[in-house]
């Protein structure tokens, strides 16, 4: 099997699944509790506190662990809503994940769509223009968000920039980082944002762990309640085995983003096979985005066709607009990035990380080319 999916779920690293083992090991453990075994319970979660906060230059206190990307923007969007007591309006951009976007659509206020350009990324003379007629008494403190990465293109976000604009008007700026972690530095600072939403599993890390960085002083309530975990921010026990496997990834050795980078010209090499012999359009190939991500379309071919071709080849993609009950839709990043139907409805996705080897890369082509062969490309060949 040829695993193309590192968008969806990355294969668990050795260092986290050792984390992991070791946490299990311990036996029935509990951070809250006071005994030795809540005891060493705790020291495995603020150790990975620790990992994850110098993964992104924070301090470990910022650091509060949640079950994933999707409860972290949860309670960074609607936790930063409720500690502005809903005096705000939120700037969702037009390519955010569904996490991020039905966040917003539930938490209660007023939310505007942050445009993008065809080339992928967040207008930001848009936003200049909307924050300098920004009537606050009106709309409240502008929150914006804005992810680091796309997780159909790969396509990188001028954060920092963005993220300077809303400063200035007095606003705050959510960052889903949850694909750009590992395959681009990431540095709160150097970003300047107040949220910043991370998951272990799109790294190497095991799934049912994540983590919400927040700027001290930030605005934030907590969204659900119970025990008052994580300084009351996130009730609920912590899954301790996951956290410890999070941390284990966090390191610079491990997360190598020297690797990551160096499959660009893996990619490259593909998306260059698959124009020539396949007639593709590469989504985003003039933009800078991730070096493991390849997003193509070829008119005419479904996303759903494609992705059932190459699966019967052995070869595990994603159609960049799937979601989680399996059925493809138009892709609304591509139809964001201005893209047509027959664009939106033939983009497939295919994702390459820290196991990829040179050889996977080649067998995506082949199995595609061979797909279309037998369907699309039978009118020209
Ligand atoms: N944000 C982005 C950009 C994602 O790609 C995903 C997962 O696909 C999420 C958020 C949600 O993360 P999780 O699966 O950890 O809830």
């Amino acid at each position: 099997m040829i695993y193309a999916d590192y968008n969806a779920t990355a294969p668990l690293k050795p260092q986290a699944r050792e984390a992991m083992l070791a946490a299990l090991d311990l036996g029935p453990v509990n951070p809250s509790s006071v005994h030795s075994a809540g005891r060493a319970a705790r020291a495995i979660v603020e150790k990975a506190r620790g990992q994850v906060g110098a993964a992104i230059g924070s301090r470990a206190e910022d650091i509060v662990f949640t079950s994933g990307g999707t409860e972290s923007l949860a309670l960074a969007i609607q936790g930063a809503v409720a500690g502005l007591n809903g005096a705000a309006t939120l700037i969702v951009s037009a390519i955010e994940h569904d996490a991020a976007t039905k966040a917003a659509a539930h938490s209660g206020v007023p939310v505007e769509t942050a445009y993008v350009l065809p080339i992928g990324q967040v207008d930001l003379d848009d936003l200049r223009s909307r924050l300098a007629s920004w009537d606050r008494a009106l709309k409240g403190t502008p929150i914006l968000v804005l992810m680091l990465a796309n997780n159909e293109t790969g396509i990188l976000q001028p954060v920092a920039e963005a993220a300077a604009l809303i400063r200035e008007a007095g606003g705050l700026t959510v960052c889903d980082a949850v694909q750009g972690l590992g395959k681009v530095a990431v540095n709160v600072a150097l970003l300047g944002v107040d949220y910043l939403a991370l998951s272990a599993h799109k790294v190497g890390g095991p799934q049912g762990a994540g983590a919400l960085w927040h700027r001290a002083g930030a605005p934030l309530k907590a969204v659900q309640y119970g025990g008052g975990q994580e300084r009351g921010l996130r009730s609920g026990t912590e899954n301790v085995a996951a956290i410890a496997g999070f941390g284990a990834v966090m390191s610079p050795n491990v997360l190598n983003l020297t690797q990551y980078g160096s499959l660009s010209t893996l990619r490259d090499t593909m998306e260059a096979r698959l124009k020539s012999e396949g007639g593709v359009t590469v989504i985003g190939e003039g933009s800078p985005r991730l070096a493991g991500v390849s997003c193509f379309a070829r008119p005419g071919f479904r996303a759903e066709t494609q992705v059932m071709a190459l699966d019967l080849a052995g070869v595990c993609i994603s159609a960049g607009s799937a979601c989680s009950s399996g059925k493809v839709k138009r892709s609304l990043v591509l139809m964001a990035m201005g893209a047509d139907d027959a664009l939106a409805e033939s983009a497939i996705r295919t994702s390459f990380g820290w196991n990829s080897r040179p050889e996977d890369f080649t067998r995506v082509a082949d199995a595609w080319i061979e797909a279309a062969r037998r369907t699309v490309l039978k009118e020209t060949v």
